[in-house]
């Protein structure tokens, strides 16, 4: 028997918790029929609401359901690590709580990663219903410069919602960069990926934690961690202005040599020693950015801090049924995997 971890991030989403486990347990049919058990680990990002309280309720009804809290608010993307980490699946498959990630999709990943041969399948959505048209402008820009300028391969939609095999879930874990981009990760570490489209749907319930500038932030991080294009650019625009600069310099004493000397254009220097100084800063902002990275990468804090973990008896019994196949998935997994963050 094959075991599925589902991780799903939770930042005050007490409304949902229920109404999640009720969708993805409509899967129960398909889980019995392919021989798996399951476990769900709820991620508590350091919920300011009753989510844990509803999980804990869940663990006692539901013996697969596990509970990871943290000490306080991490963001998703150490809750995506710490949910990896914890996963003991052979597959681990990632949802928002909200029900954005239909769990309705399940036997179509699990289809393609079984069956098909794909180390992964993710998803994406097609369109983006009920998104303000200036996020979705700035969305589509952000991935047109990623493509051009990043290794990282990021498709436009793309949600974190995705399936990927024990092997892939220990590269992702390999990757142990405090700045984490999801998104830039899966694409980095490469392995064969199906996409599958569905459209758009509104959150169940709560609001998103997402507002123009966190997005904003949240581009920024993807171009800075994945990217040093900003950087070659800063580079060749010194070279650009320098070499402006030299002949110019060159055009003014030829011509104050052959005409001799008028004083005239001086509000036009002081455009462009504006201009000069305004480059220099933000090409200074730049550094910058890619400065405090290193700064807290060097540090090497914990991506995560747990303040809590209960449940997931059922899926650990399971577990032991399947240990041939759980050794045999550490055996491939890549050193430095193991978690020592928390
Ligand atoms: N989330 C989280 N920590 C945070 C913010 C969000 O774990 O600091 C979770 C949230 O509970 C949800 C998922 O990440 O399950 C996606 O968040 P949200 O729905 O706000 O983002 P959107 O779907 O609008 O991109
Ligand atoms: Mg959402």
């Amino acid at each position: 028997m094959k075991l599925i971890s589902v991780v799903v991030p939770c930042y005050n989403e007490e409304e949902n918790v229920f109404p999640f486990y009720e969708e993805f347990m409509k899967n129960k049919p398909f889980l019995d029929a392919n021989d798996l058990n399951y476990e769900i680990l709820y991620i508590d990002d350091g919920c300011r609401d009753h989510t844990a309280d509803k999980v804990k309720e869940l663990i006692e009804k539901d013996r697969h359901i596990r509970l990871i809290s943290f000490s306080r608010n991490f963001g998703k993307e150490a809750g995506i690590y710490a949910g990896l980490s914890h996963a003991r699946g052979d597959y681990v498959c990632m949802m928002d709580a909200d029900l954005q990630d239909p769990p309705a999709l399940l036997p179509e990943l699990y289809k393609a990663v079984t069956e098909e041969g794909y180390d992964c399948a993710a998803t994406r959505r097609v369109d983006r219903k009920g998104e303000p048209p200036i996020r979705s402008f700035f969305a589509r820009r952000f991935y047109a410069l990623m493509k051009k300028f990043s290794d990282a391969d990021l498709v436009d939609g793309a949600r974190d919602y995705r399936l990927m095999t024990r092997q892939m879930v220990d590269a992702v874990l390999s990757m142990q960069e405090y700045n984490r981009f999801s998104k830039g990760i899966f694409g980095w570490i490469g392995f064969r990926t199906k996409w599958i489209e569905f459209e758009n749907i509104e959150r169940l319930h709560g609001e998103t934690k997402w507002n123009f500038w966190s997005l904003f932030a949240y581009a920024v991080d993807g171009i800075i961690d994945f990217s040093s294009m900003p950087l070659t650019f800063a580079a060749v625009m010194g070279f650009v202005l320098s070499f402006v600069a030299i002949v110019m310099l060159v055009f003014v004493f030829l011509r104050a040599a052959i005409f001799g000397d008028p004083v005239a254009g001086w509000p036009s220097t002081i455009c462009i020693m504006l201009l000069i100084a305004g480059l220099q800063m933000l090409m200074l902002g730049v550094i910058g950015q890619y400065l405090s990275k290193t700064y807290l990468e060097v540090k090497r804090r914990p991506i995560y801090i747990l303040r809590e973990e209960l449940g997931g008896e059922a899926a650990v019994r399971a577990d032991d049924a399947a240990s041939g196949v759980r050794k045999d998935a550490a055996d491939h997994a890549l050193p430095g995997t193991e978690d020592t963050k928390a």
